[in-house]
């Protein structure tokens, strides 16, 4: 997707502070941090958002979530940690591109903050 920031990214177009890459997931450190950990984990394969999912691309979405405990393993987040996939206009989806919000490092509210 010529436009989409997050396929660039793939690309290496435009730079990230990539945490964790394999062959079809990507994970890299949000610009705009709103946690003291803030990561984005990302099929590398162009998805709109959940709302695209089927049983024809379900694969890397579980395959995401097998990365996000890895990665919470791996970095240590044993306090707890918060995931967030923002789904269309209504929800700020601002990046058309399937895209996880790995949060940690302070106390969450619920439902917002
Ligand atoms: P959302 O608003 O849920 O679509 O999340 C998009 C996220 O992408 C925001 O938290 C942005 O800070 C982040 N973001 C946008 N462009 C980049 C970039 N080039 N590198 C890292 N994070 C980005
Ligand atoms: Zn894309």
């Amino acid at each position: 997707m010529e436009d989409c920031v997050f396929c660039k990214i793939v690309n290496g177009d435009i730079p990230s502070a990539k945490v964790y890459e394999d062959d079809t997931v990507l994970a890299f450190k949000d610009l705009d941090p709103q946690a003291p950990t803030h990561l984005l984990v990302i099929p590398k394969q162009h998805v709109r958002s959940l709302a695209e999912i089927d049983a024809s691309n379900s694969a890397v979405v579980a395959h995401i979530a097998e990365v996000i405990a890895k990665l919470a393993k791996d970095l240590d987040l044993k306090d707890g940690f918060r995931v967030v996939s923002n789904c269309g206009d209504s929800a700020g989806q601002s990046v058309k591109h399937l895209h996880f919000h790995l949060l940690a490092g302070r106390e969450f509210t619920w439902p917002a903050g």
